[in-house]
């Protein structure tokens, strides 16, 4: 069975694995459609190895995640699972009375008639001003009042003078942010676990392999690591690295098969923290691969009402597996090239008109309109 942790010295137990609701099994390539069939036997297994925490929010998948968990849970009695969930703020709400209508869509799309962890979705400058304005914090306050949530909880894209901020505001139950061994120091988020740590606010981890990106990392990094353990997957060392820190309750995965669950599964079974050998061998991956990655999408779909329809994370992730190849440029473009050319015309860099919607959703404060730029240039010379 999975490794759980104790809630705030509850008695509550939380498996150290969570199962995210962003990336789930679909069915064909590149379809948000999820394929119900297989979610629920990943969901039966993942509870038959005690995993009891399942994440999700109300726009993943097209705003279908929350029902297929919910329905693939549907069979499993309520005291086996604990569910989390979010409440929108830009595009989603308008006015006041949409928060409740959101809040009871959650339940009736969970089959529940509480949340046990409940989360305002990513607080940022640019989000905080819709929250304030709707007088969101008070409104879920309430809804805990009323025992229709248990914890009360946000989820974090932003930097630590923003944290501060938010935690000295309001009386929050956990915190969710994005904890990784890249963006420990790149967004600054050792700073966000102290800050976390010193106000005794238990964390949850969202992105611990970064959308997919410390599973793969490149040729030379996974080099490094198969070196040191030739059995562990790639992902197994993110993940033991955001499991490693005391702080955290919950390690979220999006899983989108099988084979990652019962990976997944099979690391937190038998987990331990990493020694501080192990610490220097992912500092030595990691700086290579840091040094070669261009654009640090973690493919979360945030920003994807581009007016243009363009798929953001299908063109950096294209550009992306070129610089990733290192010094094989010629593999590199090949790569570049299959990708890319995939997408539909309508879905690429050269659509893209500047509007900046994109940015205010990105929670990795990516230029997209800098880097659509880039990569038109870059395929142009490519097909030369
Ligand atoms: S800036 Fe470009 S990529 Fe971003 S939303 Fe506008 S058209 Fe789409
Ligand atoms: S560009 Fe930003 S918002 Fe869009 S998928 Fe990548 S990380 Fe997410």
């Amino acid at each position: 069975m999975v490794q759980t942790r104790e809630y705030k010295n509850s008695g509550e137990r939380i498996s150290l694995l969570g199962f995210g609701g962003i990336r789930l099994p679909s069915v064909a390539e590149g379809s948000q459609e999820i394929d119900k069939k297989k979610l629920g036997e990943m969901v039966d297994y993942a509870i038959s190895r005690g995993v009891n925490y399942f994440d999700s929010a109300y726009n993943y998948h097209g705003g279908t995640s929350e029902s297929c968990i919910g329905e693939a849970l549907s069979g499993h009695p309520r005291h086996k699972f604990n569910i989390a969930t979010k409440m929108p703020s830009l595009g989603y709400l308008k006015s006041e009375s949409d928060l409740d209508h959101i809040f009871n869509e959650q339940l009736k799309r969970w089959r529940v008639d509480f949340f046990d962890f409940y989360l305002l979705h990513n607080v940022n400058r640019g989000t905080l001003p819709v929250f304030d304005e709707y007088h969101v914090y008070d409104f879920l306050k309430e809804k805990q009042r009323q025992g229709l949530i248990r914890h009360l909880g946000f989820s974090f894209h932003d930097g630590p003078a923003l944290l501060q901020e938010i935690t000295g505001r309001h009386n929050f139950d956990f915190a969710q942010i994005q904890l990784n061994y890249l963006d420990w120091e790149l967004q600054d988020v050792k700073t966000q676990y102290k800050i976390l740590k010193e106000k005794q606010i238990p964390i949850t981890v969202m992105e611990p392999v970064r959308g997919g990106m410390l599973a793969t990392l490149c040729r030379e990094s996974v080099e490094i690591l198969k070196n040191v353990n030739p059995m562990a997957s790639t992902a197994s060392w993110a993940l033991r690295y955001a499991a490693s820190f005391p702080e955290v309750l919950t390690v979220l995965s999006g899983m989108s098969n099988m084979m990652q669950l019962k990976d997944n599964v099979a690391t937190f079974e038998y987990f331990k923290p990493l020694t501080r050998e192990e610490l220097k061998t992912i500092k030595k991956a990691k700086t290579i691969y840091r040094g070669l990655l261009k654009i640090p999408c973690t493919s979360c779909r945030y920003c994807i009402a581009c007016p243009k329809d363009i798929d953001i994370p299908a063109v950096f992730a294209s550009y992306n597996s070129y610089s990733l190849s290192g010094n094989e440029k010629k593999i590199g473009k090949e790569n570049f090239l299959f990708r890319y050319e995939i997408l539909s015309p309508g879905k690429r860099a050269d659509s893209c008109i500047r509007c900046n919607q994109c940015t205010h959703h990105c929670p990795q404060h990516i230029d997209v309109p800098y880097w659509m730029n880039i990569i038109n240039e870059f395929y142009k010379r490519a097909v030369l």
